[in-house]
């Protein structure tokens, strides 16, 4: 039996160039459905987050004349990332694997052929990776390829030059959906599921139309977000300056207090300077004491699951006896 697929489109202020996306995704179902790689239950989702322009009514037309296209509509904008959990937590259900993919069509919407297949072979996720970024501006080039960078520095798994364009089988959107944490950063989160993965790579094209919907602010508070959700890097780091500091007034201290003997200092000031430094040292140590245990305050609180079950042979599944 073919997979029922969704593509799962999340769309802010697109009425620029939803006309013709709809149009290139539509022909790409009827071409997957005639080449009997999907079921010809397979669907597009569109998500209109919280759009103030015509957005909402283009899908809610478009609905009506095509089956195949469905359209949810969420009460105010939730950002990028909390209208696609949206649209896969939606599309789930009705289906067995889905695709997520900008309205701006950056991304090769001939990848999801590769994506069906790496399906087929019993993968439950596939990246799209983007090979060059030749097409993005010089900033948004040298902004993203630091970003991914700092992350990995930081320790945490991302896969580098990925976006959210992928496959996800129902069962590894189901375990998505365990993690509960209100701050989404999906491309931290997803390979955090350890079902089996892979990736496509593919070129990443222009814009067709319309503009950017994550200018600067948007970027550097979606960079912010990423590191401060999957790492305590930088509250340890306060721990460590105390450490420093904290040794470093020993040493000067013990230094001042010879001079002070040798008689070489003004009145007052051997015993200033030392507990400047001991009592900044201190401070900053015991803010990174506390800054530790907020940090496991804050890992708690995301409620993360503890474990996904790859394979139980209890009861088998598809995917068990596609890949062995
Ligand atoms: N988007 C959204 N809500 C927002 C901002 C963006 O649903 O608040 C959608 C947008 O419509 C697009 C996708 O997220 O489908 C990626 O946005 P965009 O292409 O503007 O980002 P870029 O490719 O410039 O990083
Ligand atoms: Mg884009």
């Amino acid at each position: 039996m073919e997979p029922i697929l969704t593509i799962v489109v999340p769309c802010y202020n697109e009425e620029e160039v939803l006309p013709e996306t709809l149009t290139v995704l539509i022909d790409k179902l009827d071409e997957l459905i005639e080449g009997r790689l999907i079921s010809n239950q397979s669907n597009i989702l569109l998500v209109d987050d919280g759009s103030k322009d015509q957005t909402w009514s283009i899908i809610y037309k478009e609905s009506l004349q095509n089956k195949k296209v469905h359209g949810i509509k969420l009460a105010r904008n939730v950002g990028h990332q909390s209208a696609l959990l949206a649209g896969l937590i939606t599309a789930k259900d009705s289906s067995d694997c889905v695709v997520s993919i900008d309205a701006d069509l950056q991304d090769d919407v001939d990848v999801i052929n590769d994506f069906i297949l790496k399906y087929n072979e019993g993968f439950d996720i596939v990246y799209g990776v983007r090979d060059k970024r030749d097409t993005d501006q010089l900033f948004k080039k040298t902004t993203a390829e630091a970003f991914y960078k700092v992350m990995q520095k930081l320790g945490v798994n991302l896969i580098y030059n990925h976006a959210d364009y992928r496959l996800m089988s129902k069962r590894a959107v189901e375990e998505l959906e365990k993690f509960e944490e209100v701050n989404l950063f999906l491309r931290g989160i997803v390979p955090l599921i350890g079902f089996p993965s892979t990736s496509v790579y593919y070129d990443r094209k222009e814009r067709f139309a319309g503009d950017t919907k994550y200018p600067l602010k948007k970027m550097i508070s979606f960079a912010f977000e990423g590191i401060t959700s999957f790492s305590v890097t930088p509250i340890r780091f306060v721990l460590l300056l105390g450490m420093l500091s904290f040794f470093t007034s020993l040493l000067f201290g013990s230094y001042f207090v010879t001079l002070k003997f040798i008689g070489e200092t003004e009145t007052g000031w051997t015993s200033l300077i030392t507990s400047i430094w001991l009592i900044g040292g201190l401070q900053l140590i015991a803010i990174g004491l506390i800054g530790e245990y907020i940090g496991k305050i804050y890992k708690e609180s995301k409620r993360r699951p503890r474990y996904s079950i790859d394979i139980n042979t209890l009861g088998l599944t598809k995917q068990l006896i596609k890949r062995n």
